[in-house]
């Protein structure tokens, strides 16, 4: 059998290296357009900010290894211009020599990833505008700010990729300015988590420029002249456009196979063509919640998708990839923001909880404060989970992560078995406090006002409801919000006479547990309408 596959990166690699593992005797020919194959393009932003200092350790393979280890054929710098369905050949382009040759293949594999995209706007052209995809991007960027010396940069685009591009940029001590045309950063999470990390770069004196894109680039020569849709001016040194990737379809619909956004193929990897196959960032294939067409450009989705396409080739079986749900993590300076599934704004009548959490048990020594946000339908399935913090994030997301992959619901979050001792968790984890708060939701004993919705209710000075908080007066000092009824939460059970029964209570402390206590009392006591602030105020006061 003769595999050939396009692209040597992520998806590319390891789909041929399976395919070795499986078949001995297979002829594996990789076309790789690039110099390098099998490198870690994730940890591209950390050498350009020297926390990799060693470039070297970026490449995981290379061709004479690829070769040695796994006798694959790597033509690197051969780029794959043409498919011819009928014949089943490929034509290929020697970039070093400009030779054009043809290759024939019992199976083709597409993973050609994706390009950054670059708007078409004036001055974008600039040698100061740099992406960040391969390592030729790479070694540019970090080329230039070790020779020019640059001392300012601004990235557009506060995806994840822009946000790790700026805090490189910063470790590297530019000052950096962020510009983004949505009203928040990381657009998979919710507006109020997000906020979280706006808190976090203002703390870090980075400038962030939302709701405003960029018009128009001019350089001066030894600066560069940003004009914002806004009409505001950014002059800065250099700039890292990271507004998106846009999957590489051309080859494929050039040669006449189905592609939307990306190329479109069934759970088991297949195009519309026979024999050829694609996977990774260029692929579009059902999302494993909404099961419709979606393209998740990580690299933890191409891996397990190289797996399972070398396996059905190989073993002849229909194994089928039950599509990634989005699970993605990113270091945003001192923070760690990851994501699962969707998020609440969109999703139709989706439910969602918030919980203020702690890295581990309060009493051991370095807990640390985190926010889980939880989405669900009515029916307690779970469609998604944010989650912002320093320590613990990681494992919170990735448990809910493996729970919403699985089909779960709010009730097996309550469940979810944890490994406990003080300096790791607590006996009830953040993620089973996450279960039990959703499912007092679901159960209607506990009712949750958004952060939103609270905001409405102060500006509006809506006479139906009376906003009780419970904080210490210590803690009102420190963020006052006015026009409310205050007692602490200990005299509430005493002053039961002062809070009015023909109005809507909203509970409002700081971190949503002293909020969700009192509303148990006051439900009990006889209060018809009564409801939490959903994550406390906390979240509200940086929302
Ligand atoms: P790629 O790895 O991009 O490989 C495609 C290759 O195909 C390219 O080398 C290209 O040159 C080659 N090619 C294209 N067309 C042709 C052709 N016609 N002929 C020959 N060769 C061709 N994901 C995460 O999950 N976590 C992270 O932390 C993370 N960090 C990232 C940081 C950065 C800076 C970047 C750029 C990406 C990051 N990603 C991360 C995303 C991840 O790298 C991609 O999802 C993954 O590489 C996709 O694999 P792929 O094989 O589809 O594409």
């Amino acid at each position: 059998m003769k595999y050939v596959i396009v692209g040597g990166v992520a998806g590319g690699a390891a789909v041929a290296a399976r395919l070795r593992r499986n078949d001995e005797h297979a002829e594996i020919i990789i076309f790789e357009k690039g110099e390098y194959i099998s490198y870690a393009n994730c940890g591209l932003p950390y050498y350009v900010g020297e926390t990799i200092k060693d470039r070297e350790k970026l490449f995981l393979e290379n061709p004479s290894t690829f070769k040695e280890n796994l006798n694959i054929d790597v033509k690197n710098n051969h780029e794959v211009l043409s498919i011819d369905k009928i014949n089943k050949t490929v034509k290929v382009i020697n970039l070093t020599n400009s030779n054009i040759t043809t290759e024939s293949y019992d199976k083709l594999i597409l993973s050609p990833g994706a390009t950054p995209i670059v708007p078409p706007i004036s001055g974008i052209d600039s040698n100061k505008v740099f992406t960040l995809r391969n390592v030729p991007d790479a070694d540019k960027l970090k080329a230039a700010i070790d020779n020019d010396k640059p001392t300012s940069a601004v990235v557009i685009g506060a995806g994840f990729i822009g946000m790790e591009a700026a805090e490189n940029l910063y470790d590297r001590g530019l000052n950096v300015t962020i510009v983004e045309m949505a009203n928040q950063v990381m657009t998979p999470l919710d507006y109020e988590m997000a906020a979280q990390v706006h808190e976090h770069l203002k703390f870090k004196e980075v400038a962030l420029y939302l709701s405003d894109g960029v018009k128009s680039l001019k350089d001066l020569g030894n600066r560069i002249e940003i004009e914002l849709q806004s009409g505001k001016r950014i002059f800065t040194d250099m700039v890292v456009l990271s507004i998106g990737v846009k999957p590489l379809t051309v080859l494929a619909e050039n040669a006449g196979i189905d592609v939307n956004r990306g190329i479109v193929v069934n759970e088991f990897l297949e195009t519309s063509a026979k024999d050829i196959y694609a996977l990774g960032d260029a692929a579009e294939m059902k999302h494993g919640i909404t099961g419709k067409n979606a393209i998740v450009p990580l690299a933890g989705p191409a891996g397990k998708q190289a797996r399972i396409l070398a396996d059905n080739l190989v073993y002849n079986s229909k194994k089928p990839y039950k599509g990634a749900i989005g699970t993605s993590i990113a270091k945003i300076f001192d923070l760690t923001v990851a994501t699962t599934g969707l998020p609440e704004k969109s999703v139709e009548d989706s439910l969602s909880v918030i919980v203020n959490g702690s890295s581990h048990a309060g009493y051991y020594p370095g807990a640390m404060q985190l926010f889980l946000k939880l989405v669900f339908d009515k029916e307690g399935k779970l469609l998604g989970a944010q989650g912002v913090g320093y320590e613990g994030v990681d494992k919170r997301l990735e448990m809910i992560a493996a729970v919403i992959r699985m089909g779960g619901t709010v009730n097996d979050l309550t469940e979810v078995e944890h490994a406990y001792a003080p300096p790791f968790s607590s006996s009830k984890d953040p993620v089973n406090i996450l279960g039990f708060t959703a499912e007092n939701v679901l159960l209607n004993r506990s009712t949750h006002t958004k952060w939103h919705e609270l905001n409405e209710i102060i500006t509006t000075n809506n006479p139906d409801y009376v906003l009780l908080d419970i904080r210490t007066v210590d803690e009102r000092e420190l963020h006052p919000l006015s026009g409310t009824l205050q007692m602490d939460k200990s005299e509430v059970r005493s002053n039961l006479e002062k809070i009015p029964k023909n109005k809507k209570i909203v509970v409002l402390c700081s971190g949503g547990l002293r909020a969700y206590l009192t509303e148990r009392i006051l439900r009990q006591e006889g209060f018809k309408s009564v409801s939490i602030l959903s994550g406390g105020l906390n979240i509200f006061f940086s929302s």
